[in-house]
């Protein structure tokens, strides 16, 4: 008898039909002979709606009641898988975080998993019933609530599949699997069958929100296969485990995010120790860094070299805390001037055959620019490379790089081919 471990996001709970639907899912799962455990997501547009209604309240609300909040979503949600199940004729029993239990640390709002106690669901599903999880949400040492960071429910389903040793964990959701870019975005986009946990955690990491980043890590980190499927077809949907598609490509998918700012301080100081100083003091503030540019500028005395431009980019939603830290040490560090930019996007080609394959970079740059694209700032690594453009050339950058690199339906033999 398998252990099926099932998440479905928020689309996929989004009306009491849709919730029937998936609650039809498991009972399928379940009477196919497995072993069910449902994670489910808050209603669509609910957990947004929560914390539209604390920052009516006040501009920054205090983080534990943030989370106390924003958890009731999954609370609701959870409650209504089990009646429907139930409704269904089956037996259903719902856990919250804090009942299963999830421990997870302090950080309010991007707590992360340390143990999981699955005695509970154990008992449950030993006792044949159908488990239903609220995902999204646990429970710190001290008893209070925490969540996980936006879309944690996938991280919830992998981290109790990994404790329950699930033979399979599907994350059932809008789109019918992972595609080689936003299908929303890029009509060409093409599913792709089976993708490597190390592909897939770049492209989470680079935006692609299908799958939550630490669901991936921990996939990977405990071997769980995840099956990403489609709540609304019976499409076959894309395997994420150790190997990826045999058949090599340069670049497997191209992500997009326009969750990160810009910030620029201009003219600081050129001399060891400044730019130390610049992020050991956003570091103290907890705000994660992403790519980082530092070049010469010109003095204005005419020195070359004595004064730099620092350009880093960062989460929005820290840009708050962040402009606090960087007003103040622009000051110290002598910066003339100091830019924030939230109008950009980071365009990503991400794929494991860039390890062996040079030219990869130049030919993205030279797509960007044939169509008149500027970049901001380039990062890369060995097996991905992101360019920051202005937001408004979102769709056109896309669609672009996953044309230029032939993701879109062309036969598999034909894609991607040398540089
Ligand atoms: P859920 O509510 O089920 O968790 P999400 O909205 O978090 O669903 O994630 C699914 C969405 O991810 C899709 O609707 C799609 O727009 C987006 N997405 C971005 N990149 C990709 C990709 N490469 N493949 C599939 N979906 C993607
Ligand atoms: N409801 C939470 C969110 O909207 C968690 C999730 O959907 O995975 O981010
Ligand atoms: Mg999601």
């Amino acid at each position: 008898m398998a252990l099926v471990v099932q998440k479905f996001g928020g689309t996929s709970m989004g009306t009491i039909d849709r919730i029937k639907n998936a609650a039809a899912r498991t009972i399928a799962a379940h009477t196919e002979g497995n072993r069910v455990v449902v994670i489910v997501s808050a209603m669509s547009g609910e957990t947004d709606r929560l914390l539209r209604l604390a920052r009516e309240v006040t501009a920054v609300p205090d983080a534990r009641e943030m989370d106390a909040l924003a958890a009731t979503g999954e609370q609701v949600a959870s409650a209504l898988m089990a009646i429907a199940i139930q409704a269904q004729g089956m037996r259903a029993r719902s856990f919250l975080g804090h009942q299963m239990k999830v421990l997870t640390d302090s950080a309010f709002t991007k707590a992360r998993i340390k143990a999981i106690d699955a005695s509970r669901v154990q008992l449950a599903l030993e006792e044949g019933e159908i488990v239903v999880v609220a995902g999204f949400q646990g429970v710190d040492e001290h008893g209070n609530i925490t969540t996980l960071g936006r879309g944690g429910s996938d991280t919830s389903a992998v981290a109790i599949a990994a404790a329950l040793d699930a033979d399979v964990c599907e994350i059932f959701t809008d789109v019918d699997g992972v595609y080689t870019t936003d299908p929303n975005i890029c009509p060409s986009a093409k599913k792709i069958d089976r993708i490597s946990y190390e592909e897939m955690l770049e492209l989470a990491s680079l935006g692609a929100k299908v799958l939550q980043i630490r669901s991936v890590e921990m996939a990977m980190k405990y071997g769980v296969p995840v099956h990403v499927r489609s709540s609304f077809s019976s499409s076959s949907g894309t395997l994420v485990t150790h190997e990826g598609d045999l058949e090599q490509v340069v670049v497997t998918g191209v992500a997009y995010d326009k969750g990160e700012a810009r910030v620029m301080l201009v003219g600081v100081r050129d001399q060891p120790g400044v730019v130390a100083e610049i992020f050991t003091a956003l570091a103290a503030k907890s705000v994660s860094v992403d790519m980082i540019i530092q070049n010469v500028s010109v003095d204005p005395t005419g020195a070359k070299g004595a004064h730099t431009d620092v350009t880093f980019t960062v989460a929005k939603s820290d840009l708050a805390r962040v402009r606090d830290v960087i007003d103040e040490i622009g000051r110290k560090v002598g910066a003339v001037d100091v830019r924030y930019d939230e109008d950009i996007v980071k365009v990503s080609v991400v794929g494991l055959g860039m390890r062996s394959h040079a030219g990869v970079a130049a030919k993205m740059f030279s797509i960007l620019a044939e169509h008149g694209i500027n970049i901001q700032a380039i990062s890369t690594s060995e097996i991905k490379i992101s360019c920051l453009v202005a937001t408004k050339y979102t769709e056109l950058a896309v669609r672009a790089l996953h044309e230029g690199f032939q993701l879109g339906n062309a036969p598999a033999d034909e894609r991607t081919p040398a540089i």
